[in-house]
């Protein structure tokens, strides 16, 4: 759910800041232009700034200060403000920064060109058609890649969750003296999402002995 810090209310409404920031949040903005002088209207009264403007929309200037300056040198290749339209940048807020006695927040500049994670695709449940979605605490991907090794194919939670039904079903009703143990073993198990602990806690836990979280490395 998209949240309001009171910050992105209270605090200056004209330039980013940590309040237009979800938790966690990395932006990737272009940079339009730099102004080199901008007046800018703060607590203090009116002052001169430097300030980059976004070719996204939507997305309010940033005063630079030296700290950002430098970063945005750094992934441009050039410190000169002439050099930096078009360039992208990646912004995070740092908590904890130690200014004129306090501690605050600010918006900071990657070092570094920025690295945006390819969004990941899942795919429609091969059964239903419908949308593969988290759940009892999966991601969609999850659920998509658990399923597609475990049946082949990608499959919503409930789907998975008749296809292991019918294969029981399918067992119990063959003669009594015909399943092998690991088939009357297998008969009892609920989803393994049901009972082993998510894929994340392994670390500390005791079930996936491969050390990570790729659902192809989960042996259950
Ligand atoms: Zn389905």
């Amino acid at each position: 759910m998209e949240k309001t810090h009171w910050k992105k209310i209270v605090s200056d409404p004209n330039f980013i800041g940590e309040g237009d920031f979800q938790e966690g949040e990395e932006k990737v903005l272009t940079i339009d232009r730099v102004v080199a002088a901008e007046t800018v209207v703060t607590a203090e009264g009116k002052s001169q700034k430097a300030v980059v403007h976004w070719r996204e929309p939507g997305n309010k200037p940033m005063i630079l200060n030296v700290a950002r300056s430098k970063n945005i040198e750094k992934v441009a290749g050039s410190g000169y403000f002439e050099d930096w339209p078009g360039v992208q940048v990646q912004l995070y807020i740092e908590h904890g920064i130690k200014a004129f006695g306090e501690v605050v927040s600010a918006v900071r500049v990657r070092p570094f060109k920025p690295r945006v994670k390819a969004a990941a695709t899942v795919p429609t449940c091969t059964d239903c058609g419908g949308e593969i979605a988290p759940a009892m605490g999966k991601t969609a991907a999850w659920l998509a890649a658990y399923t597609t090794k475990h049946y082949r194919v990608p499959l919503c939670a409930a789907c998975a969750k008749k296809r292991k039904e019918t294969a029981q079903n399918v067992k119990s009703e063959a003669p009594a003296e015909d399943p092998t143990p690991a088939a009357a073993k297998e008969e009892r198990e609920a989803l393994p999402w049901e009972t082993n602990p998510d894929p994340e806690d392994h670390k500390t836990g005791t079930w996936a002995p491969g050390g990570s979280d790729d659902p192809e490395e989960v042996v259950l």
